[in-house]
């Protein structure tokens, strides 16, 4: 289909571009990679009356080490997160989920922050920045702020982020014992199920677990009772398959569709939560 008609702008700057996001009262919209924005202006689901296109600005996009963290930019396509040797070497369960996300035109025009504003029930990155601990950085008309990824992430499509708000970057620490198990839709890759544990190991005991779902449910989150059960426990394949056993068993609303009723979808949390942590464990 044809989407309505628009004005296109191109922002040269974060407060370019919010100065123009602000100047269509709440009309126009963000485009960064347009992989989930223009298929919906096709199907006319949105109908913004201008795009304002972030996806030039200079220092939007990058993946650098600041003050002990690892800060992606929003920008900063799928491509890029997969194919970074910093990230490799320091937190190789984020190139590891970018890798499997969609297909390589996808990667090389989709972005972090594009994933994270539209929180598709069944992306990739939400449930890899929960696992991680991330903040989200976000700049508005009333200036900067930062979010928990896991506060960020609110319900269907639904995020902590204003209209008038645009996502500069994700911060995080790095983080080598944590890994990403996904099953994949045939036709477009996005997430059945995917699961991300990121473990802090001392002595080869668990010291805390961060175990988060995608797919499975309305929005990326936390899984507090395998976190819980590995608390304190030797980071082995006995604990992992006791923690992963009870993966899901606190999940509401979970995801039915054509790819998978409830009653697999948990089942295939506890095995997708058992192959994250087995990921985790190894590195
Ligand atoms: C066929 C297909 C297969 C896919 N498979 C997968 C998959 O397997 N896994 C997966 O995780 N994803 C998948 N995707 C999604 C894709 O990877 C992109 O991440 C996603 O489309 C959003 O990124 P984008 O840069 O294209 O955002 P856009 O489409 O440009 O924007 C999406 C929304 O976010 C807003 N936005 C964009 N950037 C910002 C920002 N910095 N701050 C605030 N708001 C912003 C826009 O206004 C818009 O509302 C797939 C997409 C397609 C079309």
């Amino acid at each position: 289909m044809i989407p309505v008609e628009f004005d296109y702008e191109r922002a040269e700057s974060l407060d370019d571009a919010i100065a123009r996001l602000a100047a269509t009262g709440g009309e126009g919209k963000l485009l960064a990679g347009g992989h989930s924005l223009v298929p919906l202006m096709k199907l006319r689901l949105s109908e913004p009356s201008s795009l304002i296109d972030i996806s030039r600005i200079a220092g939007l996009s990058g993946i650098r080490e600041k003050d002990g963290k690892v800060e992606i930019g929003a920008t900063t396509t799928h491509h890029e997160v997969q194919q970074s040797e910093l990230l490799r070497r320091l937190c190789p369960v984020v190139p590891e989920a970018a890798g499997e996300i969609g297909d390589p035109q996808i990667r090389h025009k989709g972005t972090l922050g594009g994933s994270l504003a539209h929180a598709d029930p069944s992306a990739d990155m939400p449930a890899v920045v929960v696992a991680l601990g991330a903040e989200v950085h976000i700049k508005g008309p009333g200036g900067w702020r930062a979010v928990a990824a896991e506060d960020f992430f609110q319900d269907l499509f639904t995020v902590d982020l204003g209209p008038d708000e645009i996502i500069a970057g994700v911060q995080f620490r790095p983080l080598r014992s944590a890994g990403y198990a996904k099953l994949h839709q045939r036709a477009s890759h996005y997430a059945i199920v995917g699961v991300a544990a990121a473990l802090d190991v001392e002595g080869g005991v668990v010291r805390s677990a961060r175990v988060a779902v995608t797919g499975a449910s309305t929005h990326a989150q936390r899984l507090p009772n395998v976190e819980e059960l590995l608390a304190g426990r030797p980071a082995n394949a006995e604990s992992i398959a006791a923690a992963a056993a009870v993966a899901g068993d606190t999940l509401e609303d979970v995801n039915v569709d054509l790819h998978a009723s409830e009653e697999y979808r948990r089942a295939m949390v506890k095995v997708f939560t058992r192959r994250a942590l087995e990921r985790a464990a190894a590195r």
